[in-house]
C-alpha cells in the first residue's frame, strides 16, 4: 500500500493554493520568540530549516508540484500602509524565485505549471489574501493582474472597503458595491475569486454575483469541524454547482475540535466527495499561517501522508490524482488559462 500510494503522489500534479510563507519572509510580521513566526528573511526558503513549515526543500520532500504563496496585510497585524506592505511582499517573492530559480519558477497560467513542472521545479504562483491591499480601488487588480497575482480573497476575517468578513459576527453584512465591481472585475482579468474568510453573507453574494467558478483556497467542511472559516453543506453544493474547487486547510481547529490528524484532514475530502463527488475539492494546506498542525502534517515535507491515507480508504487513483492537484488544475486552466 505505501509503495502504490508513494507512486501515486509521485505521479500526481500537487497543488497546495494557500501558505503564509512570505509573511515569514517580512520581519514586521514575524515574532521573534515563536520558532513558528521567527523571522526567516535572513535565511529565505532555499535553505532547509526547522523554522515553520515551507521552504523549497520542503516542498520537493514532499512531493507539491505548485504551491500558491499569499499576499496578505491583514488588518490585525499589519503596518499602515497595506498597497506597499504587498508590493514588498511580491518583491520577497519575486527576489526568492530569482535566487532558487534552479528550483523555483513563477507559474501566471496553467502552462507555465506545465513548463515550470516539465523542468523538474515547483511552480509558484501569487495571491492575495485580503483586497484591503487595492486601498479601495478597483483599478489597482489590474496592476496586480500585471505583477503576476492569479487569485483574489477579498477580505481577511474583518470587515474592509469590500465585504464583510468570518469575524464580523454581528452585522451580518456580505458584499459592498465596491466588492460587486471587484469580482466583475476579478473575472474580467482571469483572476479567480476566492471565498476563504468572507462572511456566510458574503459568500452568498458572491454565489449571486459570480458568472464562473470560485474557489475557497483554504476552508473545509463545517458539517465535519464546527468552525465559521469552514464552509456549510448547502454552500459547498452551491460552489460545486458553479465548477468551484476548496483547498482542505490544516489548522487544527478547522479539523477537528479537539484532536487533528492526517484522518481528520480526509474525513473532510469524505465528506465533500460523498457530497458533491471527487471533482471539488483539493489541499489549501494554510501552511506558515497556521499556529501548530495536525499529527502527522507537521510540515510541507509530509504532504504524502495524505495520499497514503486517500489509499488506504480505497479511493482509486482517478479520485486521488484530482484531489491531489488535479481539480485546482481544472479550476485554473478554465479561469485563468
Ligand atoms: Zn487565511
Amino acid at each position: 500500500m505505501e509503495g502504490r500510494a508513494s507512486e501515486i503522489h509521485g505521479r500526481a500534479l500537487v497543488v497546495d493554493t494557500h501558505c503564509d510563507t512570505l509573511k515569514c519572509l517580512m520581519p514586521q510580521f514575524t515574532r521573534p520568540r515563536d520558532s513558528m513566526w521567527r523571522d526567516r528573511s535572513g535565511i529565505g526558503m532555499g535553505v532547509s530549516s526547522d523554522l515553520g513549515h515551507v521552504d523549497i526543500p520542503r516542498l520537493f520532500e514532499g512531493g507539491v508540484d505548485c504551491q500558491f504563496f499569499a499576499v496578505s496585510s491583514a488588518r490585525e497585524r499589519t503596518p499602515p500602509h497595506p498597497l506597499r506592505t504587498a508590493l514588498e511582499m511580491i518583491e520577497a517573492f519575486y527576489k526568492e524565485c530569482e535566487k532558487n530559480r534552479e528550483l523555483i519558477r513563477p507559474a501566471t497560467s496553467y502552462r507555465e505549471i506545465e513548463g515550470a513542472v516539465g523542468e523538474g521545479k515547483v511552480a509558484a504562483m501569487l495571491s492575495i489574501e485580503g483586497a484591503d491591499v487595492i486601498e479601495g480601488r478597483v483599478e489597482m487588480l489590474r496592476v496586480f493582474h500585471r505583477l503576476g497575482v492569479r487569485m483574489v480573497g477579498l477580505v481577511h476575517s474583518l470587515r474592509n472597503l469590500l465585504a464583510d468578513g468570518v469575524a464580523d459576527r454581528r452585522t451580518g453584512g456580505g458584499l459592498s458595491e465596491l466588492g460587486v465591481q471587484a469580482v466583475d472585475e476579478l473575472e474580467r482579468l482571469g483572476m479567480i475569486v476566492d471565498v476563504s474568510h468572507l462572511s456566510d453573507a458574503g459568500f452568498w453574494d458572491l454565489m449571486d454575483v459570480a458568472k464562473g467558478p470560485v474557489i475557497a483556497s483554504h476552508s473545509n467542511a463545517r458539517e465535519v469541524c464546527d468552525h465559521p472559516r469552514n464552509l456549510t453543506d448547502e454552500m459547498i453544493r452551491a460552489l460545486a454547482d458553479n465548477g468551484g474547487v476548496m483547498g482542505m486547510n490544516f489548522a487544527p481547529s478547522f479539523v477537528h475540535p479537539t484532536n487533528a490528524t492526517v484522518g481528520g484532514v480526509v474525513d473532510h475530502i469524505d465528506h465533500i466527495i460523498g457530497l458533491v463527488g471527487p471533482d471539488h475539492v483539493g489541499l489549501g494546506s494554510d501552511f506558515d499561517g497556521i499556529p501548530s498542525t495536525p499529527t502527522g502534517l507537521e510540515d510541507v515535507s509530509k504532504m504524502p501522508s495524505i495520499t497514503a491515507e486517500l489509499v488506504r480508504r480505497g479511493y482509486t487513483e482517478e479520485e486521488v490524482v484530482k484531489v491531489l492537484g488535479g481539480n485546482h488544475l481544472r479550476l485554473i486552466k478554465q479561469v485563468v488559462g
